[in-house]
Parts: structure tokens; C-alpha cells; sequence
């Protein structure tokens, strides 16, 4: 029977006065095993993650593992698909890690990630995206995309502010627009039949995003960070988070990085050659580049020129698309970790980047590598970088050897099928 028994032993993480995390030597980390394929993913992961401690800290270091309940398991059991105490959970504990939850359908939740996003205000996804040798890729050199992404996560059209065409609240809108803002009006195309939607950007939304792209690139020796937007047509919303962007660069981290706009305006000033001189000069002086990039080129640029990309910095929705896109060119949904995070608090979320997948639920055969993964981001986010770098090197391992579970297995010649629990165990082996 499920309950929400506080945890036996263990300290709680705290934010320190100087907004760095405090971290015990045996934190409490709740956690959500997840629906569908969860229960078999987490059952792997979490005796990866405890061998890591292990063998990285010889005991000195352990997490105290706290199950709190979403999703299907919560709802049978207590009749709630996010629960509240789930929620102060993570609240209190900061930091937790999750597997996929299946989305309820109807019941006034729309997505029960989006809602404990927006509830601890987790503003930034942080979806890293790298090639590990011999995963089957699309591509021809994967090994070029090695990128971090930051997309925003509680504004633009993802706020769900809609208006359902036909309903009483979007004749208000349409009718307050016509009056209010009649050439504005003017240029919706077919009014009757319109849904209408509201995409919020802010300038603190914006500053803060960008200022953990930027210190991630300080803290990881990035030499670029690059701000993908479609400010060209979206003038007030992606075009202000375009120049928004560049303030925070330029007013709050001028001593490490150099800006493009900073070099039109010394190309307007005194021509490009003096502005190419002037970049040249930034990077000997190791400053990172913060450039800028349309999405639609930058979606095809992250195909064709990887090399051009480290750290991304993006409003949610050209996330959404980024994530995935970049995601499948280095083998997929299996694999891709992603961390929630608000670096003001200090609350943050780690996950699997994919979904139940309720055909395989129980078999024992999906790859765990997504959760795992973002264990390992996890254990980064603590600054446990040795436990992080353990379980990287048993995934590289074991990968390269070719054991690998069905989805890799169905792609790479020569390749050994293991199950779920059994990659487990062969990243357990590999870590050296
Ligand atoms: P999905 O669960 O991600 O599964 C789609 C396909 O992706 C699977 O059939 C499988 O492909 C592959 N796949 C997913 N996870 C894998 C893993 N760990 N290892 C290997 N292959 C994996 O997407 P869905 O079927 O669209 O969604 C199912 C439910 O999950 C829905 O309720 C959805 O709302 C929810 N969802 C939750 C999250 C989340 O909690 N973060 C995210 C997305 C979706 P093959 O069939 O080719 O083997």
C-alpha cells in the first residue's frame, strides 16, 4: 500500500544565503517511479545511481530515496493524479527525480509535468544532447552535436491561455479586440471561426533564463551560447526575448562574453573589420560568443552545422521542437535526459524525456538510459561529478560493447539484446 510516510533517515538539501545549494552527505531525494515502462526503468536506475555513490564515495555519500506518488499509481491509490503532499514533496526536499507520468485525459489537468512545473516554478528545462559512440544515429557524424539546452518553461503559448472557438470567452476577446484594437482585429482572417490563443514573454522571464544559460557556459567553459527565437515575425514576444537576452549578456556578464549585437554596433560605428577584430580579440580573451539565431535557420543549422552550437538559450515552444529534433539525431526518445530547474530557489525536477510507453509496461525491456541520464544530471546539479562521470562511463562502456536493449538492438549489426534490468547491471560493471 502506498503512503506518504516521511522519509526514516536523511538530511533535507537547503539553499544557502549565497544561493548555492547545501548539500548533506546523505540527502533526502524524492522520488516518482512513473507509469507504464516506470516501474522497470526506475527498478534499473535506481541500483545504478546507489552503485555510483558506492563506488565513487565508498558510503560516505548515499541518497536516502523517498517515493512520493503521481500519475496512474496516485490516482488508484489516493484518488488524486498530482497530490498535494507530492508537490510539498519537492517543495521541501528541492530536488527529486521522476519517471513518465501518463497524462490524464480530461479531470482539468492538461499535462501533470506542466502542472508541477508551473506549481514550483521550474523556469528552465535544462535538455542536454550529446552522441554516445555506436548509438545508432540518422546522421552521418553524430559525434558533432554536443549541446545544452535551456528552453523556457513557464511562458509563451504554453501558459495555456486559449480560447476555445465557438465559447462565450472567445466572443468576449474577439469583441474587446474589435472594439480596443480594431486593425489588429482586422488582420485575423476568418474571425467567426477563430481560436485564439495569448503568448506572455517577459523580460524577467527572459533575464532569468538567460542568465543560467550564461553561467552554465561560464561554469562548463562553453565558448558560445546562442539565442534561438523568430523575432523576425514576432516582434514584441521573440524579438524582445531576442534583445532582452543580450542585455542580460551585455549589462550582467560584459566581463565574459562578447555579443553579436555588441558587434553590429561596432560595425555601424566603425566597420566590420574593426567589429571582426574585436570578436577575435573576445575570444583569445576566452569571453564566450552569445550570438543569435532565427529558429527555422537554426533548425536546420543544428543538422547541418553542429559544431556551430553549445549552449542554446529558447523560448519554450522552439524547445519543445529543438529538444527532439536534436534529441533524434543522437538515437532518441530512449535516451534523452532532461532537468527542470529553478536556480533561484534552488527546486529541481530530473526526468525522463519520454513517455509511458504502456505496450512494454512490465516486460523488462525498455532502455532506462533516459532516467538514468538524468540522474546524471542530477548528481551533477549536487555536485556529485564523480558519481555523474561513473554512470556516464558505464553507458559509454556498455554501448560500445554493443549490449544494448531493443531499441538499440533493432539498429546496430552485431549487437547483444539485454533487458532492461540487465543494461542495469552491465552499466554497473562498466563503471570501471
Ligand atoms: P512514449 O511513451 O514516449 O512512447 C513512444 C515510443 O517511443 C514507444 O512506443 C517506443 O518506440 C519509444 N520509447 C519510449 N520510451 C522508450 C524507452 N525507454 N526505451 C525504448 N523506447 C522507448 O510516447 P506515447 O506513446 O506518445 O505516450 C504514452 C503516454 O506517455 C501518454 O499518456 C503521454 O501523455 C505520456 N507522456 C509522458 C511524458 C512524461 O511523463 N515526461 C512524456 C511524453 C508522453 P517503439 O514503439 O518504436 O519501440
Amino acid at each position: 500500500m502506498a503512503s506518504f510516510e516521511p522519509p526514516a533517515s536523511g538530511t533535507p538539501l537547503k539553499m544557502g544565503p549565497d544561493g548555492k545549494l547545501i548539500v548533506p552527505d546523505d540527502p533526502i531525494i524524492p522520488f516518482v517511479e512513473g507509469d507504464g515502462i516506470g516501474p522497470d526503468i526506475w527498478k534499473a536506475s535506481v541500483r545504478v545511481f546507489d552503485a555510483a555513490l558506492e563506488k565513487a564515495y565508498g558510503g560516505k555519500k548515499k541518497v536516502v530515496w523517498h517515493e512520493v506518488y503521481a500519475g496512474q499509481k496516485a490516482f488508484d491509490e489516493f484518488e488524486s493524479w498530482l497530490p498535494d503532499e507530492t508537490v510539498e514533496a519537492f517543495r521541501e526536499y528541492l530536488v527529486g527525480i521522476k519517471g513518465p507520468l501518463t497524462t490524464p485525459i480530461g479531470g482539468g489537468i492538461r499535462s501533470l509535468n506542466v502542472a508541477l512545473r508551473q506549481r514550483l516554478d521550474l523556469y528552465v528545462c535544462l535538455r542536454p544532447v550529446r552522441w554516445f559512440s555506436g548509438v545508432p544515429s540518422p546522421v552521418k557524424n553524430p559525434g558533432d552535436v554536443d549541446m545544452v539546452i535551456f528552453r523556457e518553461n513557464t511562458e509563451d503559448i504554453y501558459a495555456g491561455i486559449e480560447f476555445e472557438q465557438g465559447s462565450e470567452d472567445n466572443a468576449k476577446v474577439l469583441a474587446f479586440l474589435k472594439e480596443q484594437f480594431p486593425q489588429r482585429f482586422s488582420k485575423i482572417r476568418f474571425p467567426d471561426t477563430a481560436g485564439i490563443g495569448v503568448k506572455p514573454v517577459s523580460q524577467e522571464g527572459t533575464a532569468r533564463l538567460m542568465r543560467a544559460a550564461i553561467q552554465y557556459a561560464i561554469d562548463h567553459k562553453r565558448p558560445t551560447v546562442t539565442i534561438v527565437h523568430k523575432g523576425n515575425i514576432m516582434k514584441f514576444t521573440e524579438g524582445a526575448f531576442r534583445n532582452w537576452s543580450y542585455e542580460v549578456a551585455e549589462k550582467e556578464y560584459g566581463d565574459h562574453t562578447y555579443t553579436w549585437s555588441q558587434w553590429e554596433r561596432t560595425v555601424a560605428a566603425k566597420g566590420q573589420e574593426a567589429a571582426n577584430a574585436e570578436q577575435d580579440a573576445a575570444k583569445k580573451a576566452g569571453k564566450i560568443i552569445v550570438k543569435d539565431a532565427i529558429a527555422d535557420i537554426a533548425l536546420q543549422q543544428v543538422l547541418t552545422r553542429p559544431t556551430d552550437f553549445d549552449v542554446i538559450a529558447t523560448l519554450n515552444l522552439n524547445g519543445d521542437y529543438l529538444s527532439d529534433a536534436l534529441a533524434a539525431q543522437v538515437g532518441g526518445i530512449g535516451i534523452a535526459p532532461g532537468g527542470n530547474i529553478n536556480y533561484s530557489t534552488g527546486h529541481a525536477i530530473f526526468e525522463a524525456t519520454h513517455g509511458t510507453a504502456p505496450k512494454y509496461a512490465d516486460k523488462d525491456m525498455v532502455n532506462p538510459s533516459s532516467v538514468i541520464l538524468s540522474g546524471v544530471l542530477m548528481f551533477e546539479h549536487l555536485g556529485w561529478q564523480e558519481a555523474a562521470d561513473l554512470i556516464v562511463k558505464g553507458i559509454e562502456t556498455s554501448i560500445e560493447n554493443k549490449t544494448v536493449t531493443y531499441d538499440f538492438h533493432r539498429l546496430m549489426e552485431g549487437a547483444t539484446k539485454v533487458k532492461c534490468s540487465e543494461f542495469g547491471d552491465k552499466i554497473i560493471e562498466n563503471m570501471g
